[in-house]
């Protein structure tokens, strides 16, 4: 009673965020070996940390390494990341994991009132962010579950956002657009918003017309872009993400990020997985060999699916997803149903190793075959 009249409002109205259900938690629910669940729902990399990632933070595991704190401003892999990016130090933010970059940019740049954009079945955590700090968001209407950037561009005639966030690829749809589209849009939007560009599955996308948007940011001093360690690089256990921007934009989130928000080992695990090329590579070669199966898979079901190109793909029912989710659970197989991201006849899956795939395949269509109603 007493903490209801003491929360903040716009803590009070947050709808909490959902996780793919971890393996752990299902093993002990279903009785199940650990190594038995098949767990296809957050769209890790199904190969893991690069073997010099794994390497260094073993190496780490040291009284005087873990005893003290880490490096508070990144500097190593900061360094790593500014060769990589070809960005100077000055213009990253390191975040745990790139949710937390986005919090920080609510944090330094919404205010209580202050609207914010994303699309309609953009991922979650952008309302999450803008409702945490009282902002408004608003979603914009998507076409075919994909963001519409012409319908922001229409949207400026009724309001100004001061942040806009796009995914590209989005999560939950795969969906992704164009350098052409997003151009057009940065050259509408005035320079008192800013555009949050979140590329946290860019190293899957092979399209020449895909934009890099790093190499906008010196053409739209208003353009944060946000990536990730947490899939291609198989890094989503140590957490860790950045944003690069302008030196001033940069210099604001590291006032408002905590001073120790990335630890020992996921700093030394990110630096060194970045010099890792070929285990890059063949995640990514992975990921195209099993997207091409799945995909191949779902058009011979006769199923539809929004086409991919991230890792995972997002499957639409004929009939609400929650069911399907639930009977797979009993089977050993998470895998992740869209209701909350007003998709309720979805379910996304994310792409794992072959034998996973299949097994999921496997299984998903006996659970089909044994629906009521089925043929
Ligand atoms: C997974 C994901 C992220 C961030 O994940 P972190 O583990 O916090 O880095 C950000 N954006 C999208 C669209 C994602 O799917």
């Amino acid at each position: 009673m007493t903490v209801k009249t003491l929360v903040s409002p716009s803590v009070a109205a947050l709808q909490p965020y959902v996780p793919g259900k971890p393996i752990d938690e299902l093993a002990r629910e279903i009785g199940f070996a650990e190594c038995a669940i098949i767990k296809l729902a957050s769209n890790e990399s199904p190969l893991g940390p690069s073997p010099a990632a794994l390497a260094a933070i073993t190496g780490a595991l040291t009284y005087s390494d873990l005893g003290r704190y880490p490096d508070g401003n990144g500097f190593a892999l900061k360094k790593a990341l500014s060769t990589h990016t070809g960005c100077s130090a000055e213009c990253i933010t390191l975040g745990n994991g790139s949710n937390d970059v986005l919090i920080q940019i609510a944090q330094a740049f919404i205010h209580p009132g202050d609207v914010a954009w994303y699309s309609d079945h953009a991922f979650a955590i952008y309302r999450l962010a803008v409702q945490q700090v009282g902002g408004a968001g608003v979603a914009i209407p998507a076409t075919d579950y994909a963001h519409n950037l012409a319908h922001f561009q229409l949207a400026f005639s009724n309001s100004v956002p001061k942040v806009i966030f796009l995914a590209n690829p989005n999560n939950p749809t795969g969906t992704w657009f164009t350098r052409s589209a997003l151009v057009n849009l940065l050259e509408v939007t005035p320079e008192t918003t800013l555009v949050v560009l979140d590329e946290a599955y860019c190293e899957y996308i092979e399209d020449p017309e895909y934009p890099d948007g790093i190499a906008l940011l010196s053409h739209y001093p208003n353009l944060i872009v946000t990536r990730t360690f947490s899939k291609a690089y198989g890094l989503a256990g140590l957490r860790v993400g950045y944003a690069v921007s302008s030196p001033e934009i940069a210099d604001y989130l590291n006032r408002v990020r905590q001073p120790f928000n990335v630890n020992t080992l996921g700093l030394l695990a990110a630096e060194h997985c970045l010099s890792d090329k070929t285990h890059l590579q063949k995640a990514i070669e992975l990921n195209r060999q099993e997207l091409a199966k799945m995909t191949t898979w779902a058009q011979r079901q006769g199923m539809s699916y929004i086409e991919s190109n991230a890792n995972f793909l997002t499957l639409e029912l004929e009939q609400p997803a929650q069911v399907i989710f639930e009977k797979l659970l009993k089977k050993g197989v998470i895998v992740r149903p869209l209701q909350d991201y007003g998709m309720p006849n979805h379910l996304r899956v994310s792409i794992g190793l072959a034998r996973e795939n299949d097994s999921f395949c496997k299984r998903f269509e006996n659970e089909l075959t044994s629906m009521p109603g089925a043929e």
